[in-house]
């Protein structure tokens, strides 16, 4: 019971790698909050999970007024916050271009700014809106972990310019904030997963997948749950002296 007594705020729990986290900290006896952009996604995962005080709260990362909202309701359940996974995400966004991709255009070119924007919008603005409102609770606590879940994207370019970029956003937040909150015993770091297998990952056409596979040393694509055990490790006190890294459980498709 690694997180025995302890409260993590999940987003985007309510599907793949985010559902398999909040199962991982609950069976290590976490109270876990489960937030999704949609209620029944959120409540199944939150209904799902073992052990009790769990908490199904939907809402868009994006939006910082439902952001503090949602963290005020938890903090009030829970009266205390540990763990923080900043996990809600997309791969496309309207207007992104990617039917032009998937012709061999150029996706640059083909890009709208509503596109663009929202993807930086869930990704960066979502992960710093929960991060200040996690900070303004662990501070006082002067102990937390925070875990952005950025992607080989980020790490090394693959993938949709606003993608990567976005992940790459993620893992310069990763350090700023170690640096700047090691000082409260708060620590700060990031997963930068390859190709896992959840419903993001199944729109991936076919051809595409079977090209990421052959890339894979390991030869196959991840597992929810092998996320979700790195998740568990830096939330954990195995993890007290790490902060500021990137671990990318990637099956060796990127390396370096
Ligand atoms: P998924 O689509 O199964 O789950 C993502 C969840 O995030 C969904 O339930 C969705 O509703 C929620 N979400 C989306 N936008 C939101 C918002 N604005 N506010 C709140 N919730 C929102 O995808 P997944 O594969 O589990 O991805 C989880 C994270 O892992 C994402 O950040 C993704 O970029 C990252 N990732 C995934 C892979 C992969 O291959 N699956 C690889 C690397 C990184």
């Amino acid at each position: 019971m690694r997180l025995a007594g302890r409260a993590a705020f999940v987003t985007g729990a309510g599907s793949g790698i985010g559902r398999a986290i909040a199962a991982a900290f609950a069976s290590e006896g976490a109270r876990v909050a489960v937030n999704d952009l949609f209620e029944p996604a959120a409540k199944e995962t939150a209904a799902a999970l073992p052990g009790s005080g769990h908490l199904a709260l939907a809402g868009d990362v994006s939006d910082a007024a439902r952001v503090a909202a949602m963290f005020a309701e938890a903090f009030a359940a829970h009266g205390r916050l540990d763990v923080l996974v900043n996990n809600a995400g997309v791969d496309r966004t309207p207007g992104d271009g990617n039917e032009e991709l998937m012709k061999g255009g150029s996706q640059l070119l083909a890009m709208s700014d509503a596109g663009w924007t929202r993807m930086l919008a869930i990704h960066l603005n979502g992960a710093f809106f929960c991060a200040r409102e996690a900070a303004r609770r662990m501070i006082p606590a002067k102990a937390g972990s925070i875990i952005n879940m950025s992607s080989i994207a980020g790490l090394a370019g693959m993938g949709s310019v606003h993608y990567a970029t976005a992940k790459a956003g993620l893992l310069g937040m990763t350090r700023s904030l170690a640096r700047e909150l090691g000082r409260h015993r708060i620590r700060v770091n990031a997963i930068c997963p390859g190709a896992i297998d959840t419903p993001m990952a199944r729109q991936v056409p076919e051809p595409v997948l079977k090209v990421l596979i052959a890339a894979t040393p390991l030869g196959r694509i991840g597992r929810p749950e092998e996320i979700a055990a790195t998740a568990l490790y830096l939330a954990s006190d195995d993890a007290g002296f790490v902060t500021g890294q990137a671990i990318s459980p990637n099956g060796g498709i990127h390396i370096g």
